[in-house]
């Protein structure tokens, strides 16, 4: 074989023979990152896998239960998992919290009271947090509650403002929530070690100041997690990188024992807490996911670098670029021009295994202030765990895309998306 099999299977999927080579040869000067992501894959499996043997994870934890969901040990033990790969001393991991948007609101508003402050020492939080927090007035925000917000922006060269921190943690400031992703912002997303320092910072100004982690997007990315490094909750969605493309829905609060469980009080009932909340049949899935995680982590990895890679190559400007560590796995490509993001979006709806045959167009999304473009050929509404793309229609034309199930899949996006570059002449091979 087979080289010319190969090739000739991506020429009929509708990949030009240029576009072959070149790609031949970004990944070959790829190999020695790829086989660091593979050492890191490798730690997380055993992790995961240590964590399940641990906790005697049997097939009785795969039944279904229904209504008020007590005793439902497969759901108390998932959660005792994850306390385990997280090396955390508790875990709330359920269907209920619908969204990481909703986990970080469980988590926010079962630990904060009235009369307490929410800091943010990383600049403004993900969109969707906006309302929550009442940045923006919205009806039930923590605003409405009597809870204040403070933040404290990152430098302009993307560092923590450590001087402004210190002036800003007052007698008040109750929890420091920390977004360790970029998300769509402009700034680096954060290594564990650097989140490691800023908690240890900030614990020394109020050592009981509860230290939030917005884990999105990082899960498995390095060997350490945030609740490593002194983090007293982490947080994040099923839908991205733990629930590994099987999780159908769900979010997870790990943590100290106490925070997790002020959280638990607010998804169900205080006074109810983790004792109740069915599973229907989704356990399974969890676990699966959770199993799976660190692999589909590595190449969504993979597929981003390489991406940054081919996209160098062709003049755009990338972020992260081609040769920077990774602490997510989300990629920006700048492309200057509205008919290259559609372009773009359009390759990777084109590859996608599901919804191929669908057009992607620019929509009046609410919420955003201009067109938005999005490609997601998903098993899983909404997963970005699923190769991905979404892009506000708006200088500088910047495409963000993150996921894939697998490395290959991933890669073949990848090259549709230049390949449609290509057919419509917005770039040259
Ligand atoms: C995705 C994301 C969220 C919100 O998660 P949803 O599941 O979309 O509600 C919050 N923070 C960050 C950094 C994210 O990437």
């Amino acid at each position: 074989m087979f080289t010319e099999d190969l090739d000739t299977f991506y020429i009929k999927m509708g990949i030009d023979t240029k576009l072959i080579s070149l790609s031949k040869e970004i990944e070959n000067n790829l190999k020695e990152r790829f086989s660091h992501i593979d050492r890191i894959t490798e730690y997380n499996q055993l992790k995961v896998l240590k964590a399940m043997q641990d906790n005697r994870v049997s097939d009785v934890h795969f039944a279904a239960t229904t209504g008020y969901g007590y005793n439902d040990i497969g759901r108390d033990t998932l959660e005792s998992v994850y306390a385990d790969v997280f090396h955390a001393e508790d875990a709330l991991v359920r269907p209920q919290l619908i969204s990481g948007t909703h986990a970080l609101t469980v988590a926010l508003a079962g630990n904060l009271r009235p009369g307490d402050e929410l800091f943010s020492p990383v600049g403004k939080p993900y969109d969707t947090l906006e309302g929550v927090i009442g940045i923006k007035e919205t009806k039930g925000s923590l605003s409405e509650y009597g809870i204040t917000y403070k933040q404290v922006d990152l430098k302009p060269d993307g560092t923590f403002d450590y001087d402004n921190i210190s002036k800003a943690i007052s007698s008040k400031t109750k929890l420091a929530t920390i977004q360790r992703s970029k998300g769509y912002a402009d700034r680096p997303t954060f290594s564990v070690k650097q989140i490691g320092e800023l908690i240890s910072f900030m614990k020394k100004i109020k050592p009981d100041l509860i230290c939030m982690v917005d884990n999105c997007y990082g899960e498995f990315v390095e060997i350490i997690e945030p609740s490593d490094v002194g983090a007293d909750l982490c947080v994040g969605s099923l839908i991205k990188n733990p629930g590994g493309g099987i999780a159908p829905i769900g979010g997870y609060i790990v943590g100290k024992t106490e925070y997790v469980e002020n959280a638990s009080y607010r998804l169900t009932a205080p006074g109810l807490g983790k004792e109740v909340g069915a599973t229907l049949g989704l356990n399974t899935s969890l676990y699966q996911g959770l199993f799976l995680a660190p692999q589909v982590v590595s190449g969504a990895l993979k597929s981003a670098i390489y991406a940054a890679n081919l996209y160098e190559h062709f003049g755009f400007k990338v972020r992260p670029n081609g040769l920077e560590d990774r602490y997510d796995i989300i990629q920006a490509v700048t492309l200057n021009s509205p008919e290259a993001v559609i372009a773009f979006c359009e390759g990777i709806q084109a590859a996608a295994p599901v919804d191929s045959f669908v057009t992607p167009v620019p929509w009046a999304m609410p919420g955003y202030n201009c067109e938005v473009i999005m490609a997601a050929g998903a098993f899983v509404q909404g997963s970005s765990i699923e190769l991905s793309a979404d892009a506000p229609i708006k200088p500088p034309y910047t495409v963000f895309f993150q996921g894939g199930l697998t490395w290959y899949h991933a890669k073949y996006g990848i090259l549709k998306s230049l390949q449609s570059l290509y057919d419509k002449k917005l770039i040259r091979l």
